[in-house]
């Protein structure tokens, strides 16, 4: 069979090797420690359960749900915008249901890039953002985010050339994989881009209440006239540990949302509505003691992995948010091998850096999907390793 040329221009999938020698060290009965995954290991709060179980007995939530998210979804996500980051859009506009961010990011250069245009991209990065770019047949350009600038794009050393072409700019903080977060200042300078080149910035806000400093991300649209060139994509996943519920939302310029409805229109039929009642819940209680006691939690566990990693030769910046550990690998070691090492030597997975993009090389990624116990128990095991 011959797949389509879009699949094929998809980039290779890095994490394979990684993915099938895990399996075999699984079914050779050794105890592994996955900090590959970017799933939170604990569960969704009880309230958050009880309110999808009485939402999925009601009839009327049993249809076909309204695509663009019911009124009082969007109306709540609309609320929530307002307290968490004292920010008003139209909850009839300016909100749109998804299901799960990465559908609405997937989805959103099919909605406003055509053959020839370009997407900026940064790298490393979620892969969606390129392979929705190449499945709109539209072109990537990379913007390397280095740590030397704090894993921000340089936004002035785009080519005149391929600014003319971009018509689309995606951005992601706190960032996964690097952990990095934004200030309020780049998202000033990324509206003000947008607005002097005419294109449209989305900012991929899935980590933005995933933070254990002491300052919550902000939201891109607290910028006066945000809203007139950005989308924000949130989701319930990292929030309160939803990532197999599948919903989130985007926020923002209200005529890109409509185009990105149109297209979510003609694909699927929108989020089961008891999950986005089961949404609703979470998001009207956001500041919930079990969910501000979920940043203890992963605060407790960087603490526990930086510092040894640290030691053991690894260049680590604390992250402030997300729940990733972007750790540079000792000198003269690439990515992979020393993924490779990790686990044949101390049965210790993680991915590599390269796996995001050529600009990953040189780095690993630590998901902190993993509790304090076992944190302690992988960092003891790695400590054994001479690099
Ligand atoms: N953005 C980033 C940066 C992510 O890492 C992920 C999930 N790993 C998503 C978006 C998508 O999350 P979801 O579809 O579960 O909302």
């Amino acid at each position: 069979m011959r797949t389509s040329a879009r699949l094929r221009r998809l980039p290779p999938y890095l994490f394979a090797e990684i993915d099938r020698q895990k399996r075999a060290a699984r079914d050779a009965g050794r105890d592994i420690i996955d900090f590959g995954v970017g799933d939170p290991d604990l569960p969704t709060p009880d309230y958050i359960v009880a309110r999808l179980r009485a939402a999925a007995g009601r009839p009327e939530n049993q249809r076909y749900p309204q695509g663009t998210g019911s009124r009082s979804f969007r109306r709540a996500m609309a609320a929530f915008l307002q307290r968490r980051y004292g920010v008003t859009v139209d909850p009839e506009q300016q909100v749109l249901a998804l299901i799960g961010s990465k559908e609405g990011i997937g989805h959103l250069p099919l909605a406003l890039l055509d053959p020839g245009d370009v997407a900026l991209i940064p790298c490393p990065a979620y892969p969606v953002y390129r392979s929705g770019t190449i499945f709109a047949g539209a072109e990537p350009f990379t913007l390397e985010l280095r740590e030397d600038r704090g894993f921000l794009p340089d936004l002035k050393g785009i080519p005149a050339e391929v600014l003319q072409r971009a018509r689309l700019l995606f951005i992601n903080y706190p960032n996964n994989p690097t952990g990095a977060t934004a200030p309020l200042s780049f998202y000033e300078e990324a509206v003000a881009f947008a607005r002097q080149h005419d294109l449209i910035v989305a900012q991929d806000a899935a980590y933005n209440d995933m933070y254990f400093g002491d300052h919550a991300p902000h939201s891109i649209l607290e910028i006066p006239g945000a809203a007139e060139v950005a989308v924000e994509f949130h989701s319930a996943s990292k929030s309160f540990n939803m990532t197999g519920w599948r919903i989130g939302f985007a926020a923002g310029r209200a005529d890109v949302l409509a185009a990105l409805a149109a297209i979510k229109a003609n694909l699927d039929s929108g989020a089961f509505t008891a999950v986005q009642e089961a949404a609703e819940e979470a998001y009207t209680q956001y500041d919930h003691a079990e969910i501000v006691q979920l940043r203890e939690v992963y605060r407790a566990r960087v603490a526990t992995l930086c510092g040894p990693l640290r030691e053991m030769g690894f260049g680590v910046r604390v992250p402030q948010a997300t729940f990733y550990v972007w750790a540079r690998v000792p000198a003269g070691l690439d990515s992979m091998t020393v993924c490779r090492r990790l686990l044949a030597e101390a049965d210790v997975v993680c991915v590599p850096g390269v796996g995001f993009g050529a600009a990953g090389e040189g780095y690993v990624r630590f998901a902190l999907s993993v509790s304090a116990e076992r944190i302690a128990e992988a960092v003891r095991r790695m400590g054994a390793i001479r690099w």
